[in-house]
């Protein structure tokens, strides 16, 4: 089993990841308000996500994987509102919608994915033990309703995480309207339900529903026990959301709540130039509409997830390029006959990339390390497979594609499809106005590979050049066939 170490956000270095039990590793993410399509930008914490639970599967462990959906949010009960329908009918509509752009970014399901909704009991008995240690306190409010909010001057770890210190809150915080509170950074664990919004639960404090912290620390709990091994988030979550879920999951439990905190920087897109290119394509199923889920995955894992990733204006087509070179490899592989001797250096070689590669992904899930090994040995392959290959060598080659394939997903199976898409991709980038279609390109190429056989370069021409308007490129390979692609 491979040591795996993680920059932990709460000691502020890189640590081996020990699981408290065994090789088990208990694993939450925080996932999203699901009110509406997920923007692009929401991508970036998901697929990271599913990088730590690919790698950490493919690394030996054995790995329980929880990941919310907040189903319960002022948005939610705004937009079905709107809509005249119930905020359940609302939300499990966008939860679909959801599982549907996760799948198609080639996402491994989650083991558990709670819901707010039906994690209400837990909730509540956490905020009652809250009460019941002294960390929160109730307010009271209209028709003998009252809000719960925790006391946070009364957790004298608070900001351990984000390193804020809460005599500078307490400065900063600008003064809110809620009188009640004790402190200004106390925040909201339970409130009362407003007539109008038409989703609400009973509790000891009156009909209403929970703030958005303590369903992490619930959900966590119930799934996964009270101490947990990696939790992980954007970097907008660090403060106050992941500070706040510490706080009450240590004053309710008694115990430390997570060994380590791991967290994605930013997506920016750059200039406004460039997000005014991407136009409408701002949710991830019009990205993956449009372009793909594989070209997706692939920009949101070409920098390492704890750097900023700057989209630029060619995202698109670098990425289309590498994913291209990977599966016409992938297609020499598995196609390649297997004749010729074995060169025992170059499977020494091939050997030591495999460790090299697993040694990068064991280092804080470093995909741009183990890429650049990979790729060499993509370069390596396609030069001496010209020769022949053997079995042996071909065998450590498919354990290299097999441990990127399961740690990255960023290798993928039916690398004839992959392509195809990547032609439709390049299509659209291209604005090519073909209405005729494929069928047209193949057709031109029929009729180019007669002139070329009879000789006829007057017409062989014509034919290049209206290719050419199409936005096409022509190929021709040694055996005498021509592939085609779009510029
Ligand atoms: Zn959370």
């Amino acid at each position: 089993m491979e040591k795996i170490t993680v920059f932990n956000n709460l000691t502020r270095s890189k640590e081996i990841l020990k699981p408290i039990d065994g090789n088990n590793i208990k694993f939450y993410s925080c996932g999203p308000t699901t009110y509406n399509f997920l923007h692009v930008g929401n991508a970036r914490a998901a697929v990271v996500a599913d990088l730590f639970h690919r790698t950490l599967k493919a690394s030996g462990y054995n790995v329980k994987f929880v990941r919310n959906f907040t189903d319960v949010d002022d948005k939610i009960l705004e937009a079905a509102n709107a809509r005249g329908i119930h905020p359940r009918e609302h939300s499990q509509e966008f939860i679909r919608e959801c599982l549907t752009d996760y799948e198609c970014l080639g996402m491994l399901p989650a083991h558990v994915t709670p819901l707010v909704s039906e994690t209400m009991p837990e909730i509540i008995e956490m905020i009652q033990d809250l009460i019941k240690n002294g960390y929160a306190y109730t307010v009271a409010k209209e028709d003998g309703a009252s809000e719960v909010l925790y006391n946070v001057p009364m957790f004298k770890e608070y900001g351990k995480l984000s390193k804020i210190q809460l005599e500078s809150l307490q400065h900063g915080v600008r003064v809110e309207s809620d009188v009640n509170k004790k402190h200004p950074s106390d925040f909201v664990l339970w409130k009362p339900a407003k007539a109008s919004e038409g989703w609400s639960w009973d509790s000891p404090w009156g009909k209403g529903r929970p703030g958005w912290h303590i369903e992490c620390s619930a959900m966590a709990k119930k799934h996964l026990g009270k101490t947990i091994d990696l939790h992980h988030g954007g970097v907008d979550l660090i403060f106050p959301h992941h500070e706040n879920e510490i706080a009450q999951s240590e004053a309710a439990n008694g115990c430390q709540f997570c060994n380590n905190w791991a967290h994605n920087e930013f997506l920016n897109f750059g200039s406004e130039k460039m997000s005014k290119s991407l136009g409408n394509v701002v949710t991830i199923r019009k990205f993956t509409e449009t372009y793909s889920g594989s070209i997706l995955r692939h920009i949101l894992l070409s920098v390492h997830y704890r750097s900023k990733l700057e989209w630029t204006e060619d995202s698109i087509t670098k990425a289309i390029g590498e994913i291209e070179r990977i599966h016409e490899f992938t297609i020499h592989l598995f196609g390649d006959q297997k004749t010729g001797a074995a060169d025992p250096a170059e499977l020494a070689k091939v050997q030591k990339a495999l460790v090299d590669i697993k040694h990068e992904m064991a280092n804080d899930f470093n995909v741009p390390g183990a890429m650049g090994i990979f790729f060499g040995v993509i370069k390596d392959y396609n030069r001496i497979s010209k020769n022949g290959v053997d079995a042996l060598y071909t065998h450590a080659i498919i354990e290299i594609v097999n441990f990127m394939k399961d740690a990255t997903g960023l290798v993928h199976d039916y690398p004839e499809e992959v392509l195809r898409q990547l032609n439709m991709a390049r299509k659209h980038l291209s604005g090519t106005d073909n209405a005729g279609g494929d069928a047209e390109i193949e057709q031109l190429l029929v009729e180019r590979k007669e002139a070329r056989a009879t000789k006829n370069w007057a017409k062989s021409d014509e034919i290049r050049d209206r290719l050419n308007a199409l936005g096409v490129v022509v190929k021709d390979n040694p055996d005498g066939t021509a592939t085609w692609s779009y510029k």
